[in-house]
């Protein structure tokens, strides 16, 4: 394909890309293929001679539609958002073009310098401490992670890395090894799955603490777990606090732990992946207080800030403990500006990077603060909305506080009878959500997710929903 093909071809691939979008809502939103559908529709073989772009085309429908999750379906109300927005798709077609791998500042000054800014502008837009912002001159930083797996990945073998190095000033005689072997993080039983996987690859201890009734990490908690491991010789140092668990949205208590942390020269971070959006929001903002704690903070535009996966906004306090941690420096990654612009490439796991602050870029411009506060704010009236629907019929309740556009809900009956629901309403396929268990109570998850959602799609997946429950109960008499 060349220049004035792709010109012809491109085109006509963002009319295919506006007309699936414009018309996503007929679509079922969840599949009804059987794991290996695949295979049997295409060759097993790559072609051996150039095939047609029409085919190619035809075969989108034929191959690939029927396998496709709707995510930006209206009655996609599973797990949490994915973002999806016109400018971001612009953003990386943009980033597409020039295709380069601004792992360091010489490789795209551009890449670099772009998200160095774009990192300042969103941390404004959140009102972060200014230590987090690189104009303020101090130590801190943002950078753009592909994941917030990745983020408390690299923060967590930052701060282990510290902790070896204080250790060591103190006992020289301690290996690395013996040194790592004491080492205890702590996050809730609540937190994402992610972070004990992190703990899993650093390899450190985990300890998950119990929450308190409304699901959040308390300091009192935290305090006994630290002072029982230090009787035991460990050596507390990170803590993983969540603001929006993904399970039911709720917050750790930052006011009470950050002191803790502070006072136990204990690293804290702070994991909002989905909430952290909502925070641009002067009235949610309060649930960020206590971040000046913190010594790390990370959240995903990708899911609920209108830019296409992936986008992961990760903010140090003192750079200088992740650059120390992974800094290897062979000569054909050197150039002349070491010392004076980041190199992104030693903040993160790979070598590679995409230019993904155009997308922050792209979307910041083209909606603007008030734009973007908007679009959270409909999404937590929606989310309001359904949760008055659910407190009309007293055959359910509402499980947890329902704070953004997360809504959990079950009816007051057994776990099982929770869990059939949930089946007949997945098999029917009409709507999508996931479920969730805490403390062994079964519950639905009903997440606003699409773009396109409105009013009355609520209203369409609450009647699906009673729909299948004056069924399942009538059966169940
Ligand atoms: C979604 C989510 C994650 C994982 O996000 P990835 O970017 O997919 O790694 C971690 N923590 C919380 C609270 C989340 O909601």
């Amino acid at each position: 394909m060349d220049s004035k093909e792709f010109r012809i071809r491109g085109k006509e691939m963002i009319d295919l890309v506006a007309d699936y979008l414009e018309n996503i809502e007929n679509r079922q939103v969840l599949p009804s293929v059987k794991p290996g559908y695949l295979k049997d529709l295409i060759p097993s073989e790559a072609p051996a001679h150039p095939d047609k772009w029409e085919d190619l085309v035809s075969d989108i429908e034929r191959v690939i539609m029927p396998g496709v999750t709707h995510w930006h379906s209206p009655h996609f109300h599973a797990y949490f958002p994915t973002a999806n927005s016109y400018p971001a798709i612009c953003a990386d077609i943009l980033s597409d073009a020039i295709a380069c791998i601004g792992f360091s500042w010489i490789a795209t000054p551009a890449c670099t310098e772009l998200e160095v800014v774009m990192m300042d502008w969103l941390a404004r837009l959140l009102n972060m401490p200014e230590f987090y912002l690189a104009s303020s001159g101090g130590l801190g930083g943002g950078v753009i992670q592909g994941t917030a797996s990745e983020s408390v990945l690299v923060t967590l073998l930052s701060a282990r890395n510290k902790a070896i190095h204080e250790a060591k000033l103190e006992h020289p005689e301690w290996s690395d090894y013996l040194i790592r072997s004491k080492l205890v993080a702590y996050c809730s039983d609540q937190s994402h799955s992610s972070f004990e996987r992190a703990t899993l690859l650093a390899p450190v201890k985990c300890r998950k603490l119990p929450c308190d009734k409304k699901y959040s990490l308390r300091g009192e908690t935290l305090l006994n777990a630290i002072e029982n491991d230090k009787k035991e010789g460990l050596i507390p140092f990170f803590v993983c606090a969540t603001l929006g668990t993904t399970s039911v949205c709720s917050y750790d208590n930052l006011e009470e732990l950050g002191p803790i942390c502070h006072e136990n020269n204990i690293w804290l971070h702070i994991d909002a992946a989905y909430a952290g959006s909502a925070f641009i929001c002067p009235e949610f903002r309060p649930y960020l207080n206590g971040v000046e704690f913190s010594d790390s903070f990370n959240f995903n535009p990708h899911k609920w800030l209108l830019v296409n996966f992936d986008c992961s906004a990760l903010w140090i306090k003192n750079r200088s403990f992740i650059v120390d941690s992974f800094n290897v420096d062979p000569i054909y990654l050197k150039h002349e500006h070491q010392n004076v612009a980041p190199d992104f490439r030693h903040w993160q796991i790979p070598l590679g990077r995409r230019f993904r602050s155009l997308k922050l870029w792209f979307v910041m411009r083209i909606y603007g603060a008030t734009g973007l506060q908007d679009y959270i704010r409909k999404h937590v009236d929606l989310a309001k909305y359904f949760e008055s629907l659910v407190n009309k019929d007293d055959r359910f309740e509402i499980v947890g506080e329902v704070t953004l556009g997360l809504v959990c809900f079950r009816l007051k009956q057994s776990n099982e009878l929770n869990e059939n629901l949930l089946k007949i309403i997945t098999q029917d396929a009409k709507i999508y959500m996931v479920p969730s268990k805490i403390n062994d109570i079964y519950f639905l998850r009903f997440a606003i997710c699409a773009s396109s959602t409105e009013k009355r799609h609520v209203e369409f997946a609450w009647e699906n929903i009673l729909k299948h429950t004056d069924i399942l109960l009538k059966n169940n008499q």
